[in-house]
């Protein structure tokens, strides 16, 4: 039974990591930010997780001990970055911990994980294109593209920070394993928007993650004068098994593994609603206006992707009933 390192395991992707590499058979040791976090996770997973506290991943050393602690570890998984929008601060908030928490994780490997023979970043699409680029119709999107955010941009406002930040702290990893020695060998996972439902149905029932709360907030809508997002979306658990892949497969090697499953607007988020919640008596928008709106973001190839994960991609349809019956009942 081999071991498993995952870091920021209380996040809503890496439960999902978490809880397939359980059921696969796997021993997992997390790393959470407070005790109280690894007791609900320890108590809902059981004995084969453990977990370790890093307060905070942009500590000098942060994961010196815990990688010190499990010299058995034979695969790391860094999911932990800052995800969201609500900040005054993006340098300090979302910028600098995903740059160090990478960096961090890496150099600790390097001293006390040398045994480590795969580790998978989670990156993000938003270190493929940016967040304007994504929607520009005109622009093709696919495993080898890079958003061009400087730093100095990134840094001006939460949205940039956080499309920065993750192309920052890619690259780091990247260059890691070009310019260093190490003994592992590196793949990225790099998700659209993730929505689902939860591992732990407890934690539909309060303040949802960044993803999952654009469906969620659709809910209280009273009218149809609301603002209109668009984007790819992915079913996390389609993003937690893409992982176990990257962990494993020769082929993931050396590669991201871009996890689009397709577009999405508000429209169709609302239209599904209205077809499988009428007791919600949201309002209906403009019906089936849904792929006209996304016929102007960015066109996106995946093939090399699916050829690697091998498995169907979840449809929209079936997420958004999954992450909303579990919201609601
Ligand atoms: P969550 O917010 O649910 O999880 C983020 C995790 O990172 C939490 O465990 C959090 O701990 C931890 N973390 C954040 N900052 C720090 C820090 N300074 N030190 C230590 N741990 C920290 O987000 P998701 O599960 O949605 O995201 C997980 C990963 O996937 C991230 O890398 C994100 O960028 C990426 N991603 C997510 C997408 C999505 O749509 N959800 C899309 C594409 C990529 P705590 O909760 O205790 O603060």
């Amino acid at each position: 039974m081999s071991k498993v390192f995952v870091t920021g395991a209380s996040g809503f992707i890496a439960q999902h990591i978490v809880k397939q590499l359980l059921d696969s058979d796997y021993e997992v040791v997390g790393t959470v930010r407070s005790k109280d976090k690894g007791e609900k996770l320890s108590s809902f997973f059981g004995g084969k997780f453990t977990y370790e506290i890093v307060p905070n991943m942009i500590d000098k050393g942060a994961f010196d001990l815990a990688l010190k602690n499990h010299q058995d570890v034979k695969y790391l998984l860094h999911t932990a970055s800052p995800f969201f929008y609500d900040t005054t601060d993006p340098e300090n908030d979302l910028v600098i911990p995903a740059i160090k928490g990478t960096e961090n994780i890496l150099k600790s490997i390097q001293t006390f994980g040398s045994q480590i023979e795969r580790v998978v970043v989670t990156s993000s699409d938003a270190a493929i294109y940016s967040d304007v680029d994504e929607q520009n119709g005109s622009l093709s999107m696919d495993e080898t593209s890079w958003n061009n955010i400087t730093y100095e941009e990134a840094i001006k406002n939460p949205i940039a920070a956080y499309y920065g930040a993750k192309s920052f702290a890619e690259k780091l990893a990247w260059k890691f394993v070009e310019t260093e020695p190490v003994s592992f060998k590196l793949a990225v996972v790099n998700p659209v928007y993730v929505f689902g439902p939860q591992v732990n149905p407890q934690d539909a029932k309060g303040k949802l993650n960044t993803s999952n709360e654009l469906i969620g907030s659709l809910l209280s809508l009273k009218d149809d004068s609301f603002d209109t997002d668009k984007g790819g979306f992915v079913d996390v658990r389609d993003v937690a098994k893409a992982h176990l892949a990257a962990m494993v497969q020769k082929e993931a090697v050396n590669k991201r593994l871009f996890m689009t499953g397709g577009k999405f607007s508000t429209q169709m988020l609302l239209d599904i609603l209205n077809k499988h919640f009428p007791e919600l008596k949201l309002p209906k928008g403009k019906v089936g206006n849904g792929p006209a709106e996304i016929a102007t973001l960015a066109k996106t190839n995946n093939d090399k992707t699916k050829a690697i994960v091998k498995f169907e991609f979840t449809p929209l349809e079936k997420i958004v009933v999954d992450t909303v019956s579990q919201i609601l009942y």
